[in-house]
């Protein structure tokens, strides 16, 4: 986030809480703030936002620094969220976590907004949120160094992500892709099992002929 602050005890990462959660036979244990932040604006954001509110927390903020229509959770996840009790901010950022004995207590936020060349910038007065617990849920992104083949041949990438066919190939003879890792796909569950049978039968035939 960029953010003075963020070592503070409290502040959480939203994949891996989910993560621990998934996981916890006993969803009682799992220590939740009374009141949360998240910051972020995708289906993450959303996700976490919902858990903690059923997890007990009083009061739970979404704070996104762009509008609504550029907000990565669809307008159904929003509602859905706004149903379920959560606040959603838009517009801000947050500059500094401030706390007291090594726990967040406070989140500042500086306003945003779009410039007339549509660059995000700073804009009025700051904010704080009271909060005990802050969530990031800011992204993800796919590290392509890792994925080179024999003598340090890397795979080309589209968009910063693998570049497949619509066989899944990629550009590597017999190496083939697919689900959060490859170009153009919708980051959904339904598409990685997708790519995961076309590449399958891509993978058949390419044996096949060899
Ligand atoms: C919080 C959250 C909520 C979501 N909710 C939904 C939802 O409601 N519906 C939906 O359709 N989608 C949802 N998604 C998206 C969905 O989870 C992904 O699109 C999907 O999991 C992509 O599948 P994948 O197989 O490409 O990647 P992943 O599921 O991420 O699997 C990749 C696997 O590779 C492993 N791995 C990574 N590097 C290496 C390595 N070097 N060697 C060996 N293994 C490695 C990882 O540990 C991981 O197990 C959500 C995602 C998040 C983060």
């Amino acid at each position: 986030m960029r953010a003075e602050g963020e070592a503070l005890a409290g502040v959480e990462d939203a994949v891996a809480y989910i993560a621990r959660l998934r996981q916890a036979p006993d969803k009682s244990i799992l220590p939740v703030g009374r009141r949360v932040v998240v910051i972020g604006g995708g289906n993450t954001a959303i996700d976490i936002a919902i858990q903690t509110r059923r997890l007990g927390a009083e009061d739970v903020t979404i704070v996104y620094r762009r509008g609504p229509a550029t907000m990565g959770a669809t307008g159904h996840e929003q509602e859905f969220a706004q149903v379920n009790g959560v606040r959603i901010r838009h517009w801000a950022r947050p500059t500094r976590l401030l706390g007291s004995d090594g726990r967040l207590r406070e989140v500042e936020f500086q306003p945003t907004a779009l410039d007339s060349a549509g660059r995000l910038q700073d804009s009025g007065e700051r904010y704080s949120l009271a909060a005990d617990m802050l969530f990031k849920a800011i992204g993800q992104s796919f590290m392509p160094d890792p994925v080179s083949a024999g003598a340090g041949q890397l795979l080309e990438l589209e968009k910063g992500r693998l570049r497949v066919d619509a066989r899944r190939a990629t550009s590597l003879d017999g190496v083939f892709a697919g689900g959060d890792c490859i170009g153009g796909g919708a980051d959904l569950t339904v598409q990685a099992v997708e790519d995961g049978k076309q590449a399958a039968h891509a993978i058949d035939l390419y044996l096949k002929r060899r």
